[in-house]
């Protein structure tokens, strides 16, 4: 994906925004954009650096999140859920080899709730733990719905980030050393070529050279100006869950001074945000004692009162309305809500769809969810654009016939082993929120006054 329309190569060492800003290592990436901890010279403080694809529908949707984003930092900063979810601090453009890339910084933040699943090897993280997090991802939901009019639309574990005290203190440590190695190698290569220095300045690919071109590569070309549209690309994006952090993915990181890389110089072990560390850290910061969780990623994220016809959502915490085909809104993002929360607690998904012989991964996703809430209202059978291809007209589906029915808590129970009490209290509180009815699904003010959380406190 490094290429015309994709990433923009970043190295360590690199500077963004006329300078301002200083690559110090890689936090992660995902199907849109690479993002990167810097060090803003201006004030002295770290961000992280989001640079998003170059190709016109990813810049497309990043002016979109960008609005969302000025509103989410605006609406209401005296709210509960202000604070749970990631603020934008500064956007910019920077033009590199592959084209203009939208650049955004925010607030920097720890691993995402995927990562601490993995740290309890996905046997589930426990249950005063998930209890706090869902009570604050509920008042970051709340905020965006009801103040800000917004609909995240992809909520999962990926998306939500833990925040961490005082992580200025903890970073300043190893950007220190780094700094003065990229300084030392900046020197070095000062020396050797003075122009590799000026990774910005690289020429990049215009329009007006690109037909100067070889036949075979103006066909490719016109080949990728069909590029599937915007929809289609972030359609892609959620089925597949494109996404990573540095320990899914990356490993170790590899620093050079020039974009042209890889040139191997030092390797920094990826514990940096790694929040084990920091519960053991000198300094006391016990994360798990105060655990601050906040939603990130408003990149698929879109208006309340906007047009919503597109498939949303990663398919594993997709809402039946959005798989009929109905007008969805932000109850959707109630459904994932569940759906996360679910998994947080047992460290597997709640809904899991293959596609069989005779029936798609659509057929399987609502078999499965008509298995736990047995009946389906009538706007799904027929309200929506697709309800046809899934249901009879006595609501019964098509390519399904045979479902094994079965309780929410009897699954907590049976198969993930939760005490009796305990998964009768959990079901309890998730029920609410897996209405197959979207008119009928408790909003996020109303999931906050459950009891469930309130035992939390
Ligand atoms: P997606 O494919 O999920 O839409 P994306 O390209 O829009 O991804 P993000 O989800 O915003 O990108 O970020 C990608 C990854 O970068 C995150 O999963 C997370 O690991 C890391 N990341 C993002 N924002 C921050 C932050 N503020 N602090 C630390 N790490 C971050
Ligand atoms: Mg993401
Ligand atoms: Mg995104």
């Amino acid at each position: 994906d490094y290429r015309k329309g994709g990433y923009h190569p970043v190295s360590v060492g690199d500077r963004y925004d006329n300078g301002r800003y200083i690559v110090l290592r890689k936090l992660g990436w995902g199907h849109f954009s690479t993002v990167w901890l810097t060090l803003d010279t201006m004030t002295d403080t770290h961000v992280a650096l989001k640079i998003v694809k170059s190709a016109n529908r990813y810049t497309d949707s990043a002016l979109e999140e960008i609005k969302l984003l000025e509103c989410v930092k605006k609406t209401n900063p005296e709210a509960k859920g202000y604070r749970h979810v990631a603020q934008l601090l500064d956007h910019f453009w920077h033009q590199g080899p592959y084209g203009k890339h939208a650049c955004m910084t925010f607030e920097v933040l720890g691993e995402s709730l995927l990562s601490l699943m993995k740290r309890y090897n996905y046997k589930g993280i426990p249950q005063n733990i998930v209890k706090r997090i869902s009570k604050q991802v509920l008042e970051g939901l709340d905020y965006l719905h009801r103040e800000c009019g917004i609909v995240h639309t992809d909520l999962k574990p990926e998306n939500v980030l833990v925040w961490i005290p005082n992580i200025e203190d903890y970073l300043k440590k190893d950007t220190a050393e780094i700094l003065s190695d990229i300084k030392q190698k900046e020197a070095i290569s000062l020396a050797s070529s003075p122009t590799q220095l000026q990774p910005q300045n690289q020429p990049w690919l215009s329009e007006s050279e690109s037909a100067g071109l070889s036949k075979s590569k103006r066909k490719r070309l016109k080949k990728k100006k069909k590029m599937k549209s915007l929809q289609e690309a972030r359609e892609e994006a959620l089925e597949n869950g494109d996404t990573g952090d540095l320990e899914d993915k990356m490993g170790n990181l590899k620093i050079s001074t020039s974009w042209k890389r890889p040139k191997e110089i030092k390797v920094i072990p990826s514990s940096i945000l790694d929040i084990t560390s920091i519960e053991v850290d000198k300094e006391g910061l016990q994360v798990f004692d105060d655990i601050v969780v906040k939603i990130a990623d408003l990149g698929n994220a879109c208006w309340m009162d906007g047009e919503y016809t597109h498939v949303i959502q990663t398919r594993q915490y997709r809402s039946p309305e959005v798989i009929v085909g109905c007008k969805w809104t932000n109850e959707a993002d109630m459904w994932s809500a569940a759906c996360m929360i679910f998994e947080l607690l047992t460290g597997e998904f709640l809904f899991d769809p293959r596609a069989g012989s005779k029936y798609n991964k659509d057929d399987d996703h609502l078999a499965q969810m008509l298995e736990l809430m047995r009946t389906v209202p009538k706007v799904l059978i027929s309200g929506g654009e697709f309800s046809r291809e899934f249901f009879d007209r006595t609501g019964k589906l098509r390519q399904i016939k045979r479902l094994r029915y079965r309780r929410l808590r009897d699954v907590l129970h049976d198969t993930f082993l939760v005490p009796p009490e305990d998964a009768d209290a959990a079901s309890t509180f998730l029920l609410p929120m897996l209405e197959m009815d979207m008119a009928k699904r408790a909003p996020a003010s109303q999931m906050l006054e459950s009891p469930w959380l309130q035992e939390s406190a």
